[in-house]
């Protein structure tokens, strides 16, 4: 048994010795199967969150009302859930009302499909009502139960399917892919955020070229956030041979793909709920790509992305096949006379006080120029030569 594992049967011990049943269930028990890293393991049990908190010393309350309560034990964190099922639906969302439950089964049922509905009691006995060892051995993604009741109960769950046929390498059971073209459209009433969270772990997944292939065939691509009518354009990803390994190059490659204008990359991004910061990366990421494609970049423009944009853009440039190459673009970069501002031997002080020039705007016009014409190699980064170029232009400038 994994270490991870061994560190938290105790929590299981000692809630068998209050007398109640536990579990490790879920992702865990799936992976460890699987013989896949395992990053978190999660607990469900018949004690209530009260009961779960007067057992360990160290609890945090994440969220009683689903039932959930995080342990601490030794240095980690479980996190230990009540058994329940979610009876209430509405909106084709998870209720936010849940209802507690005495048995494993019940709570298993509730889960989104056969693999995902594993249990591991402490001795290490697996508990699988629903076949998902048998799926597991086949890889095949199969809805727990009818599929189309289970995606009108939670929509994600068709996102969450063609994520674990990334993720995981698996295939989509054929009634579960049929449920999913029925009734792609119900996606519309699930948050972006979470449609994005599965749609990027879909994207940075080893087998993200079955994830799109999967999600082009059911057609749910039409369902997500200003993809509609665009799988032909996205088709392309099914040719490439390298694929996306962080967020802004992942969605880089999305909108080079479906052949975004600039303009309308940042109305995209937010679309998708991207923080600005991602937003931003990605901006600058298909900015640099584009000229790229077309051109060399000048010095100036290697000094304005920066390094951290160039290495995403060469590997964008990879993914695309697009002939560009990275070893001279870092070469260059690596040979800039300065990679930021604040290495320039001048500032706006200097120029007033040595050259006379009165405070404004034209000051940092002037250190512009400069920085271009160092970047250009026309004059050296120092006092002497800037303080002679300076004088030259201030005449035009
Ligand atoms: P990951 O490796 O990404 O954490 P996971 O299977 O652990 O994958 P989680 O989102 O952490 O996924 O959920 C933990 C477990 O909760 C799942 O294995 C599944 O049993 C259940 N679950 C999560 N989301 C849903 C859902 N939308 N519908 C039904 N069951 C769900
Ligand atoms: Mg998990």
């Amino acid at each position: 048994l994994p270490q991870i594992f061994k560190e938290a049967r105790p929590i299981i011990k000692n809630l068998e010795q209050a007398g109640f049943k536990a579990y490790f269930v879920g992702g865990s028990v799936r992976d460890l199967l699987l013989k896949r890293p395992i990053h978190d393991v999660d607990i469900a049990t018949n004690a209530y969150p009260a009961e779960v908190k007067r057992i360990f010393p160290v609890t945090i309350d994440t969220g009683i009302q689903h039932g959930t309560v995080t342990v601490k034990y030794g240095e980690e964190f479980y996190e230990v859930t009540t058994f329940r099922t979610e009876s209430t639906y509405q909106d084709f969302r998870r209720p936010d009302h849940v209802e507690f439950v005495q048995n494993l089964s019940e709570d298993l049922k509730r889960r989104d499909f056969t693999i995902n509905a594993l249990a591991m009691a402490g001795s290490g006995e697996i508990i699988d009502h629903f076949g998902g060892i048998t799926d597991l051995n086949n890889k095949v993604v199969r809805a727990v139960g009818e599929a189309r009741e289970r995606f009108h109960e939670d929509a994600l769950r068709m996102m969450r399917a063609v994520r674990f046929v990334s993720q995981l390498g698996f295939t989509l059971e054929r009634d579960t892919k049929k449920a999913i073209t029925e009734n792609r459209e119900l996606l519309h009433h699930i948050a972006v955020e979470r449609i994005r969270e599965e749609f990027l772990k879909l994207g940075l997944g080893p087998d993200s070229k079955d994830g799109f292939s999967v999600l082009i065939d059911s057609e749910l691509i039409e369902d997500l956030p200003l993809l509609a009518g665009k799988s032909s354009l996205l088709k392309n990803y099914l040719t490439l041979n390298f694929f996306p390994t962080t967020e802004p190059i992942f969605w880089a490659l999305i909108i080079v793909l479906i052949k975004l204008t600039n303009d309308e990359v940042r109305a995209f991004m937010r679309t998708w709920k991207n923080s600005n910061e991602v937003a931003h990366q990605v901006q600058q990421i298909v900015e640099c790509f584009d000229i790229v494609s077309e051109r060399e970049l000048t010095n100036r423009e290697l000094f304005d992305f920066g390094v951290t944009t160039l290495a995403s853009t060469i590997d964008l440039a990879d993914i695309l096949g697009e002939p560009v190459n990275g070893v001279v673009l870092i070469d260059r970069y690596n040979h800039l006379p300065l990679k930021d501002a604040h290495e320039l031997a001048v500032d706006g002080r200097f120029l007033m006080a040595n050259l006379g020039i009165p405070a404004g705007p034209r000051i940092g016009r002037l250190l512009q120029l400069t920085l271009d014409a160092i970047l250009a190699g026309q004059i050296k980064n120092n006092q002497k030569s800037i303080a002679k170029y300076v004088k030259k232009i201030t005449s035009v400038v």
